[in-house]
């Protein structure tokens, strides 16, 4: 879909939201895109994991409200809530880039999800937390669906996925930004080929991280 197109559909989105009744993504309460009390749960608290030597923060764990947000943002197209989750993600670049200033270059979205969402759920979430996005990362190939993957797989079917588009003549300070960060393996891969093109990558920022493998074996230990 051109760009141009696609930001039509995402005003027009945008728009829809604004005249149809919608509920709470967090806690579907009537008649409004987030409630007080589900707006309270995406504050911030960043969180910071490190993976093949690449530091990721994280404004948020990806579960309850947070979880159900991101999602009706991306499977639902409830584009308002970008601006909602804005703030988790400007918390973990600021973290990541310890307050200097940067660029936030997202992870490339696959043209199949790009098609049928109409939108760049990181772009989105990026540009309504007022960071300054710089798309310098575009598909190479096409990727399978991440969910469906161990972590070798994830990282297998990442390499070589991204080539860099375009470097402005300015040395550049960038933070890698996506939605949710689960193996790592995508944002390493977009590191290593942003720092191969010469850009100064200081860490990742994502809204939400899942939690680590370990910690969720302990919870399901606890229970049994
Ligand atoms: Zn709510």
């Amino acid at each position: 879909m051109p760009a141009l197109l696609a930001d039509v559909r995402t005003a027009l989105a945008d728009a829809l939201a604004l005249l149809l009744p919608v509920d709470c993504a967090g806690c579907d309460e009537p008649d409004t895109v987030l409630c007080e009390l589900c707006r309270d749960r995406l504050r911030p608290s960043p969180q910071s994991r490190v993976v093949d030597g690449v530091t990721i923060w994280s404004g948020l764990a990806f579960d309850g409200v947070p979880a159900r947000a991101i999602r009706a943002l991306k499977e639902e197209g409830r584009t308002g809530l970008a601006r909602e989750l804005g703030p988790a993600l400007a918390a973990a670049v600021r973290a990541a880039s310890a307050g200097a200033p940067v660029v936030a270059v997202p992870v490339p979205t696959s043209r199949a999800a790009f098609r049928r969402r109409g939108f760049r759920a990181p772009d989105l979430i990026a540009a309504r937390a007022g960071l300054r996005v710089a798309r310098l990362l575009v598909p190479a190939r096409r990727t399978a669906d991440q969910r469906g993957l161990d972590r070798d797989g994830r990282r297998r079917n990442v390499e070589g996925a991204y080539r860099v588009r375009s470097l402005s003549a300015q040395p550049l300070r960038a933070v890698v930004v996506d939605d949710v960060v689960t193996t790592g393996a995508t944002l390493v891969e977009a590191v290593q080929v942003l720092r191969r093109a010469g850009v100064d990558v200081v860490g990742c920022a994502t809204v939400a991280a899942t939690p680590k493998r370990g910690s969720h074996r302990i919870i399901m230990a606890t229970h049994t």
